[in-house]
């Protein structure tokens, strides 16, 4: 599949790469390829930085594709009076909206105001009034106060009983995986190098001042060496375990505080609007609908477990589920319900005496003796600052003068639309063209690859291939796609937002990645066989046998 402008980005030939990477001196080697090292990979590559990003498993499979899939302002920052945080994670929005439009989408929330509830009218409708004016919101979108029978209307699910009135705000809902392999893209073009599946496992050293990287292939099953100047960590919630390949006695700096999510079918949790409510014990829920689906979130409590190990518990999907019930008429909803779920760890930064849901949401960079610049903490939403911070660090301590941060204006996509009507009318089009292809999702390939949803639909006809399968080749050539899981959960979301269609692609896509990638058969039985035992984990089935059996 060829796409004019779009440079090829794929495993394949890898041993060729590596071996290129390793002749190479890099002004800056990232660890992590979260949304916080793509970002960085962006902001230093337009600077004209030589980068070198590498990531352990695959890009965004840590908390940057478990995160709430919110760009937003943080209302609860305003009750703890982070001013600072909520202005700049306000503005950050239209940022991230204007530079990337197809995958940050303008999003109603829709606030209920409840007998005994974290906000009566007066406080929420002047806390939003203020939110909206930090964040610069249009006057035509700022908050709308509403009556009981007006959010009724809205949301007929909400309990009578206990509600008083509410507020509708503005927000912006995003694809976390998406929008972070889109910065790497565009990071790309920018001639930044990354790869996925290599490991960090230790430095190289002169004069004690960190000169580069030791990392594990952990496809090849091979050690290979990386030299730079600087070496940025942003390995989220393994900023502890990187900093101690450097350092052994280095303390830790994190709090990790795991969140989970839960997913249901729309059909079983008619829920219309995005909405932002108090659970029974005080804390805020977002419940947001998303295609056939509604997903519910999240947890905040203290992680002690290792991060790669991480998923939803028992525990955590009753606990949703409760918050549900408390707020809306759902008495019937079970365990059995949850079609898919997930969970992911805040990378925090450590305050004393406070507990997960007090901890502040802000970044923070540490530099150690031997020159590893450490950044953690910070929101997915102000990724674009985080990374105009650190790189800004990096050009004070570089003897190149690199210019200034030029990712204000910067759209991130290849061939972007040029307005959010443009992005709207885009899909009208296509819905319109493919009419009679009932099974093509026109909505969410636009929303998934912008203008490269028409060559994916056009290259499924041309080939009288399924679209599924011309996505998956798309991924392989332009996304660096190696486990199946890859596709279906970082770069499609199906396992989150569609796990039947995740579960049938489980049965293929090996057969099309190990073809793609010329890959021994031995391969393909054991991603089966991960790829199922995750879908098993995401879905609860085990939870849920368990129940059938007690
Ligand atoms: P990660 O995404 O975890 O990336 C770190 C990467 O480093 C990983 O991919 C890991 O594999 C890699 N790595 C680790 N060690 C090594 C090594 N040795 N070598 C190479 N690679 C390595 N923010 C918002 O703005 N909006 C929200 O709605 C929102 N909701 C959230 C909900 C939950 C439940 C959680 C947990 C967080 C939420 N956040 C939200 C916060 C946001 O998701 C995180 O701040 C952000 O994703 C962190 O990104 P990161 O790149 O720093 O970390």
């Amino acid at each position: 599949m060829e796409i004019k402008g779009l440079k090829v980005f794929n495993n394949k030939n890898r041993d060729d790469k590596v071996r290129s990477f390793a002749n190479k001196k890099y002004d800056l080697i990232i660890i992590g390829g979260g949304i916080t090292g793509a970002g960085i990979a962006l902001d230093a590559s337009l600077r004209g930085m030589k980068v070198l990003l590498l990531e352990k498993k695959d890009f965004a499979s840590g908390t940057s594709s478990k995160s709430t899939k919110l760009i937003h302002g943080g209302l609860r920052y305003l009750k703890q009076l982070e001013i600072g945080l909520v202005r700049e994670s306000g503005t950050e929005r239209a940022v991230a909206h204007n530079n990337a439009c197809h995958l940050v989408h303008p999003e109603k929330m829709l606030l209920p105001i409840v007998r005994n509830g974290s906000f009566s009218k007066f406080t929420a409708s002047i806390a939003i009034s203020v939110y909206d004016r930090l964040a610069k919101v249009k006057s035509t979108q700022r908050r709308r106060v509403l009556t009981k029978s007006k959010v009724l209307e809205i949301e007929p699910l909400l309990n009578k009983d206990i509600l008083k009135s509410g507020i509708m705000y503005s927000e912006y809902r995003t694809d976390d995986a998406r929008l972070t392999i889109e910065l790497i893209k565009a990071a790309r073009r920018n001639d930044a190098d990354a790869i996925n599946y290599m490991e960090v496992v230790k430095f190289k050293y002169y004069n004690e001042k960190i000169v580069g990287v030791i990392c594990y292939d952990h496809i090849q099953d091979t050690e290979n060496e990386f030299s730079c100047n600087h070496v940025i960590s942003s390995s989220g919630p393994w900023v502890d375990i990187v900093t101690k390949r450097d350092r052994p006695d280095a303390t830790s700096n994190l709090h990790m505080s795991k969140g989970s999510h839960i997913v249901l079918d729309k059909k079983d949790l008619k829920i219309q609007q995005s909405t932002y409510f108090d659970a029974f014990d005080g804390r805020m829920i977002f419940a947001i609908p998303r295609d056939n689906v509604v997903y519910v979130g999240t947890t905040d409590t203290t992680y002690s477990g290792h991060p790669d190990d991480i998923h939803c518990t028992e525990e955590d999907a009753i606990y949703l589920l409760d918050a549900l019930k408390g707020m809306f008429n759902l008495d019937h909803l079970t365990l059995d319900d949850i079609k898919s779920s997930w969970a992911g760890i805040r990378p925090l930064i450590k305050q004393k005496g406070r507990g997960p849901t007090e901890i502040s949401r802000k970044d923070e960079i540490f530099i150690s003796d031997s020159g590893l610049i450490t950044i953690a903490g910070g929101k997915l939403t102000g990724f674009r600052k985080m990374a105009k911070k650190v790189v800004d660090l990096v050009s004070e301590r570089s003897e190149n003068n690199f210019g200034q941060c030029q990712t204000l204006n910067y759209t991130i996509h290849h061939d972007p639309f040029n307005s959010y009507e443009n992005y709207l009318n885009f899909v009208k089009d296509l819905q319109r063209e493919f009419l009679h292809k009932k099974e093509y999702d026109i909505q969410h390939l636009v929303s998934t690859y912008g203008k490269d949803a028409l060559p994916i639909i056009k290259y499924a006809e041309a080939n009288n291939i399924s679209i599924e399968k011309s996505q998956l080749l798309y991924t392989l050539e332009y996304e660096c796609v190696y486990h199946p899981l890859d596709h279906i959960d970082r770069r499609t979301g199906y396992l989150f937002f569609n796990i039947q269609r995740a579960e049938k692609l489980s049965l293929t896509a090996s057969d099309s990645i190990l073809e793609y990638l010329n890959l021994d058969k031995s391969w393909s039985e054991i991603v089966l066989k991960e790829t199922q035992e995750r879908i098993k984990i995401n879905s609860l089935s085990n939870i849920k046998e368990n129940h059938l059996s007690s």
